[in-house]
Order: structure tokens, then C-alpha cells, then sequence
């Protein structure tokens, strides 16, 4: 049994209890939370931590199989630049990658990530998911911007998913974007989505280059889908539609759905996704070191606030982030968006990803039952209840 008292803990899941005191088996099982009055007097067995205590993290989109190119791309370049340096660096020796892809693993854990969602395009992960001691859920990523690839693309990701599942592990097949994804290749993952419920993910709105596309056809996609990679899109119909409703169109409104990024979302999109979605199944996966990273700009987190989204963290890869830490992820945005109370930044951080990928009964908060992970927060503003650049996070459990 541990007993772990805080000046602070946050459930996450509701408002934190001053001088809590929580206990739990000694696998990590949550027995209680228990408040205390302010004179409590120490007592033998409980461990005092001044700080802030939270539960496990949720990363809820990160791409384990891009840890390699950590610190190989060049920052701020836009969404055609980077795209073309992964092309040309995605490539490398299994061994490198699979090195990269642990040490990334030990270091979610040591950074008190309890879940991941991961994005992968193969099974190369299969080993470090295994023996991790977070736990995965893998969204198998199609693309394939013509026609003519989607039979090959979405044979590749069913075949990969299989590789999961037959490893034990959780997976989904999901679209890359609608900018990367051809509508006969929409159609087969959709019928798939419908048979097998699984959770979706799509990287929605990234990049002004993606509104561009979508409206004109120019711009830096258009660019690097025919120069970098040398495609015909002579059947790209631009103005048609926008990349969220384009999404929406192919995702089905029963399974759940993770919308990722969203840095150039307007009110409109949000509207047109209320009309077409429940926000109960819906996600906003935000990245905000990468966004910083890629584009240089953060997504409206006000305007999401305002029409009660829900939103979850993701770091998205070391190719476009200088570390995998939820808790950077929360300063980043504690800093831009001051209005955001510490409460729901943790709420962003643990339960409502853990809802997003189904695994709430175990991870997210502290409810009785549960065994999802304890930080120590240390280095928050006490007072009011801010998190600092200083702030440090320590895994007890
Ligand atoms: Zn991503």
C-alpha cells in the first residue's frame, strides 16, 4: 500500500482536493482520495510531497516509428518543407529506427506518459510496444493521394494492423489527411471503420498549405506532391469541399474520432462539424510543440473552449518536436492561452485522452479502481495555480 499526500491532487476528472492524501495497492490501483484538514498532523507511512500530484498522461498522437530524425529536420519551414525532408530522411537503417523508438519509449515513461496512441505505417513498433510498460493503441496510418494506389495502400495498412493484433496489441486503420488520402481509398477505410468500430484519427488542418490545396489546388502540397514525389494530380478537384468536411464525409459518426492538430480551424469548420458529429465521440488532438515547430503558429485554443470541444494532448513526433512531454506540451499552452485553468489543462492532459482511446476504465483519473499512473508535479505556482517554464514532472507510481 502507498499513501501519497500533496499540497494539491488533481483527479483529473473533477476539482482538485487541497492536502490529499491518496492511496493506493501496491500495483497502482486507486483505493481512495482522501481530503485532510488543514492542521493534519504527519503520520507514519504516508509519504509528503509539496507539489501537485496528477495522474498517468495520455499522449494521445505521437509517431513512435519517426524517432530517429530527431534533431535531422529543419524547424519553421511550413508544411511542403517538412513533408519533403521526412520523404527524403524516412529511410533508414531498421536497427537506428528500432534504438530511437526505445529510447523514446523509456523516455514517454520516464516523462509520466501512461498511454500513447501512435501513429505507424508498418509494424516496426510491434517490439517496443510489447515490452513497454505504456500502454499503445496503434492507428494504422493509409495514404495514397491517387487513385490507383489505394487497392496496394489500404492492402499495406490491413496487413499491419493484423501484425498488431496478432502481437496483442490494439489497432485501428485511419487516413493520413485529406490532402494525402484518394477517395476510393476514403471509401475502403470507411467500410472497414463501419464493420470493425475502431477509433479513428486524421491530421486535420495543419498547415494554411492544406486550405490552399483544398481551394486553389497550388501551393506548397500541389508542390510537393508532383516535384518531391512525382504524382499526376490532374484529378484533384479543388473547391469542392473543405479538408474537414472532406474528412467527415468518409469518417463514420459512430466511432470515435480523433481530429489532430487543427491549428487552421475556423468557426465555420466548427459548425459544420457540430451539425455533422456528436462532440461526445469527438476529439481535438492538440500538438502545439509541433505546430510551434512546423508552422510557426498555435492552434484557436479559445475558440475551442468556447464551443465546448473536447480536447486531448499529442506531441506528434520527434521529427517535428524537441522532446516527447505532455507536460511541455501544457506549459506551451499554459503560456499562450493564461485563461486556461490549471483543472482543465489536466483534464486535456489525462482523462479526456484516455477517453479518446477507450482505455478511461483504467487511465485518466483517479477514480477507485483505476491504476493509471501518479506524477508529482513540482516547480507549479501554489498560489495561483499556474504551471511555470520550472515546472518538473516525477513518476510515483
Ligand atoms: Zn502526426
Amino acid at each position: 500500500m502507498r499513501k501519497l499526500a500533496a499540497t494539491y491532487i488533481f483527479p483529473g476528472n473533477r476539482p482538485p482536493v487541497k492536502n490529499g492524501l491518496l492511496v493506493c495497492d501496491d500495483d497502482g490501483t486507486v483505493v481512495e482520495l482522501q481530503e485532510r484538514a488543514d492542521n493534519w498532523c504527519e503520520e507514519a507511512g504516508v509519504e509528503y510531497y509539496s507539489g501537485v500530484i496528477v495522474p498517468g498522461f495520455v499522449n494521445a498522437h505521437c509517431h513512435l516509428e519517426l524517432s530517429h530524425l530527431h534533431k535531422k529536420t529543419e524547424d519553421k519551414t511550413g508544411m511542403g518543407g517538412f513533408i519533403g525532408q521526412i520523404n527524403k530522411l524516412r529511410k533508414a537503417e531498421p536497427g537506428l529506427v528500432l534504438k530511437a523508438m526505445q529510447l523514446a519509449d523509456r523516455l514517454m515513461w520516464a516523462a509520466g506518459i501512461a498511454a500513447v496512441g501512435d501513429v505507424s505505417n508498418s509494424g516496426i513498433s510491434i517490439p517496443v510496444k510489447q515490452k513497454s510498460k505504456t500502454t499503445y493503441h496503434t492507428f494504422v496510418e493509409a495514404f495514397g493521394f491517387h487513385p490507383s494506389r489505394a487497392e496496394r495502400a489500404f492492402d499495406l495498412a490491413v496487413q499491419a494492423r493484423n501484425e498488431f493484433n496478432q502481437s496483442g496489441l490494439p489497432a485501428s486503420i485511419v487516413p493520413h489527411s485529406p490532402y494525402s488520402v484518394s477517395e476510393s481509398l476514403f471509401m475502403k477505410i470507411q467500410e472497414e471503420a463501419v464493420q470493425n468500430r475502431g477509433i479513428l484519427s486524421i491530421h486535420n488542418q495543419e498547415s494554411q498549405a492544406e486550405e490552399q490545396f483544398f481551394k486553389e489546388g497550388t501551393g506548397p502540397i500541389a508542390d510537393h506532391l508532383q516535384h518531391n514525389i512525382g504524382l499526376d494530380v490532374s484529378h484533384w478537384q479543388a473547391g469542392r469541399s473543405t479538408p474537414l468536411n472532406t474528412a467527415l464525409e468518409f469518417l463514420p459518426v459512430e466511432n470515435t474520432l480523433l481530429l489532430v492538430h487543427n491549428t487552421f480551424t475556423s468557426e465555420n469548420d466548427l459548425k459544420d462539424l457540430e451539425l455533422q458529429r456528436s462532440k461526445e465521440n469527438t476529439f481535438l488532438a492538440l500538438c502545439p510543440g509541433s505546430n510551434l515547430y512546423i508552422e510557426n503558429a498555435l492552434p484557436p485554443v479559445e475558440l475551442f473552449r468556447k464551443h465546448r470541444m473536447n480536447i486531448c494532448l499529442g506531441t506528434d513526433s520527434l521529427a517535428s518536436n524537441t522532446a516527447l512531454s505532455i507536460l511541455k506540451e501544457m506549459i506551451t499552452l499554459q503560456q499562450n492561452f493564461p485563461d486556461v485553468q490549471l483543472e482543465e489543462l489536466i483534464s486535456w492532459a489525462c482523462v479526456n485522452g484516455a477517453e479518446a482511446l477507450h482505455i478511461s476504465n483504467t487511465f485518466g483519473s483517479f477514480d477507485a479502481g483505476k491504476k493509471p499512473g501518479v506524477n508529482l508535479l513540482t516547480g507549479v505556482q501554489l498560489k495561483n495555480l499556474q504551471l511555470t517554464e520550472h515546472t518538473k514532472v516525477k513518476r510515483l507510481l
